[in-house]
């Protein structure tokens, strides 16, 4: 399903390190896979900001040059997957104030559900905006707050409500702050004498560095005068991190909340096993995200785990796709069936999630086609039956196949031979401690929806 669902962005950022900019540059290309339409790095050297920004992958918007061209021990980051902003250029990220006194710059992951209240607020206020994404109109809040830098971004985070990991860059300082209900992943690592901030741990492990600390829900990270401190602007309440960061959006080396994404995978594909019955010569995993779970539900069932689908990595989102005619033909650019160890098998094939179900339909004919005798379709998470307002794009409840068709119809749409999913108390019990968001399987949202609630 990796063509159906998408995250919004990652963020990443460098304290009080040499070559700043190169160090945020290797930070976000490491993030790339949580966003692949733009890419920006700004840098701090006093009260000034200099950024660079554009549309693509962050290998194609910055070069060697462009990257010693921007001088500075701190900087801010970001990746950009463009669904509730639009794909403007002014929503392209970092956004920066130019200011009197000095500069402010922002990078966000994640969603304000309450942005459209907070937009004609700052309006009526005479606030004039640039683009439409709700990353602007946090940087309006903080500049209109008064106090040090530090109270002001605590006084914006205490309005905000939804989905935040904000990295906030300003007279060589940088101030995180992670939303009260923690849904998206935040943390930081030691780095020489400074500090790396980012969206994922797998960003600070190709620096070297495997030690991190997480921000907590409702917490503000000051990193200033070379020294960190922490500040719970709000009293930390329930964790409810997105459940499909570990399902889908983190990389497997990544660690969220003390967990690592690989190994709830692999559990959530052992309890898959545990409950099922199927009788079946291998199993395979749709790559990349799938294959983890698929490992765990081999090892746990018996069942020999195989290879039996290869992803072509170069077909990025600006690839032009086969028409429908030669499609039709066979033309299937994004993954391919591997004929020698499907044919003739009855395959258990393990996918991360169904939204719309017609990708999990092309890859059961992939396989048939392929000759494969029988699919069995074990899906490691429960159905996804509501959209997410917290920065993901799944499509609207009417899209959503599993908000519309029980188990049997979904199973007869995907031309399965059997489908089963995973209950959410069985992903709950794959997070173990962790709190998780499960809004798109149980409709229980976290916040209050303001009127993202009316597209319910
Ligand atoms: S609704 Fe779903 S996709 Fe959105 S934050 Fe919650 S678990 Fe994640």
């Amino acid at each position: 399903m990796f063509d159906e669902i998408h995250e919004e962005c990652g963020v990443f950022g460098a304290y009080h390190i040499q070559n700043a900019a190169a160090i945020t540059y290797y930070g976000l290309h490491t993030l790339q896979h949580r966003g692949q339409e733009a890419s920006g790095i700004a840098v701090g050297e006093g009260a000034k900001i200099q950024v660079r920004k554009g549309k693509g992958l962050t290998i194609d918007v910055f070069t060697r040059e462009k990257l010693e061209q921007m001088p500075g021990k701190v900087a801010v980051g970001h990746v950009r997957y463009s669904t509730a902003g639009g794909q403007e250029n002014a929503n392209i990220q970092p956004i920066v104030a130019r200011g009197r006194v000095h500069d402010v710059a922002i990078v966000h992951n994640g969603q304000i559900v309450n942005e459209k209240e907070l937009r004609i607020e700052l309006e009526e206020a005479g606030c004039i905006f640039q683009g439409t994404s709700d990353s602007e109109i946090v940087l309006h809040m903080i500049q209109k707050e008064q106090g040090t830098m530090r109270e002001r971004v605590m006084k914006t985070a205490r309005k905000l409500v939804g989905a935040f990991s904000i990295l906030v860059l300003c007279e060589d300082a940088i101030y995180a702050i992670r939303d009260q209900k923690g849904l998206r992943p935040l943390s930081y690592a030691k780095m020489q004498d400074g500090y790396v901030i980012g969206s994922e741990t797998c960003a600070f492990e190709v620096l070297g560095l495997y030690t991190h600390t997480d921000v907590k829900p409702g917490e503000l990270v000051e990193f200033k005068d070379g020294i960190v401190r922490r500040f719970d602007y709000e009293p930390a309440g329930e964790t409810h991190l997105c459940a499909m960061e570990y399902i889908y959006f983190a990389r497997p080396d990544s660690v969220i909340e003390n967990l690592n994404v690989h190994r709830f995978r692999k559990e959530t594909g052992r309890l898959l096993a545990l409950r099922d019955d199927v009788e079946a010569d291998i199993v395979i995993g749709v790559p990349d995200s799938s294959l983890s779970a698929a490992i765990g539900y081999a090892e746990a069932s018996g069942i020999p785990f195989e290879t039996g689908l290869v992803k072509n990595r170069f077909v990025g989102r600006t690839f032009i796709q086969p028409t429908q005619a030669l499609r039709d033909r066979g033309v299937r650019m994004k993954l391919s069936a591997i004929g020698p160890i499907v044919a003739g098998k009855s395959v258990v094939m393990i996918d991360d999630s169904i939204v719309r179900g017609t990708t999990s339909r092309r890859i059961v004919r992939l396989l048939k086609d392929a000759g494969a005798r029988e699919v069995h379709v074990r899906i490691a998470s429960p159905v996804i039956t509501s959209p997410c307002f917290y920065g993901v794009d799944t499509s609207t409840k009417e899209e959503l196949i599993g908000a519309r068709m029980d188990e049997a119809a979904i199973c007869e749409a995907i031309e399965a031979d059997s489908l089963r999913f995973m209950s959410i108390d069985d992903l709950k019990a794959a997070a173990g401690g962790v709190g998780l968001c499960t809004a798109c399987f149980d409709g229980s949202y976290c916040t209050d929806l303001y009127s993202y609630g009316e597209k319910l």
